[in-house]
């Protein structure tokens, strides 16, 4: 049984570059930590980790060519495919999908670019889960009170607050049988919705998903101040990396 990562990394970051210099700047995932691509950071998590058998990658075209010679420099032990992503990140995720072949219990695990402090555990957790349940997610309990809004001309108005037991923020490693995630997708596509992560269509397609503990580092890198907070989770990895070793 195999376990293929998805990689969605098409986005054009506009929360990032609205702040740091306009539409010219790069997207967010090749934002530089410590000289090396935030993209290319979280693709070095998954390559560690024997579990996973191949990665597929979803870029924009106009920023293949670049990567690819980075990828050949990086050496990954394992596969790493490019694919052409699409105008939303479920888009990007359905032509990743397209490009696989897999058995229906094969292991599809599907990671924001973004996100580069995912740590081992956390992936192997979201596996196992995904073994005994066919679907998974990590996610972090809510912290700050969770307060259901209207939008209105001068901002938002509470309409609800939504008890804080019963919420869990959702990260990604989403994981899930291939079979289960093409059908998601298929039926996703033949209705026109449009998710914003990968468990939303297993739960429209009436199957439980499954929560395993994500973690507060592994934040999905947005906006400027994010950068400011993994430039210091990376220099911590770093010092507990060369403590081990
Ligand atoms: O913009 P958002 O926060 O939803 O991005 C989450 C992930 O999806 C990022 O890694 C981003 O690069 C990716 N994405 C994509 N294709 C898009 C939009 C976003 O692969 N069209």
């Amino acid at each position: 049984m195999k376990v293929v990562v998805i990689i969605p990394a098409a986005g054009l970051g506009t929360r990032m570059s609205a702040l740091s210099g306009g539409p010219k700047s790069k997207s967010k995932q090749f934002f530089e930590l410590q000289g090396t691509p935030i993209l290319v950071h979280t693709l070095r998590k998954f390559a560690a980790c024997d579990a996973v058998s191949q990665i597929v990658v979803a870029l924009r075209k106009n920023e293949t060519a670049g990567f690819q010679k980075q990828i050949e420099q990086e050496k990954f032990s394992k596969p790493v495919k490019i694919v052409e992503g699409g105008e939303h990140r479920q888009n990007s995720v359905a032509n990743a999908l397209a490009s696989i072949e897999a058995a229906d219990d094969d292991i599809v695990l599907v990671h924001d670019a973004v996100r580069p402090f995912v740590d081992e555990d956390t992936i192997l957790n979201v596996i196992e889960a995904v073994k005994k349940y066919d679907a998974a997610i990590a996610g972090v309990p809510a912290i700050d009170t969770v307060k259901q809004v209207e939008r209105t001309a001068d901002g938002a108005v509470v309409i609800a607050t939504v008890p804080r037991e019963r919420m869990v923020l959702a990260q990604t490693p989403q994981g899930f049988r291939f079979g289960l995630l093409k059908k998601a997708f298929d039926e996703a596509t033949a209705d026109g919705f449009m998710g914003t992560d990968e468990a939303s269509l297993i739960e429209r397609s009436g199957n439980a998903v499954h929560v395993v503990m994500g973690s507060p580092r592994n934040m999905k890198i947005t906006t400027p101040a994010d950068l400011e907070l993994a430039e210091f989770f990376l220099a911590q990895e770093n010092r507990e990396a060369s403590l081990s070793g």
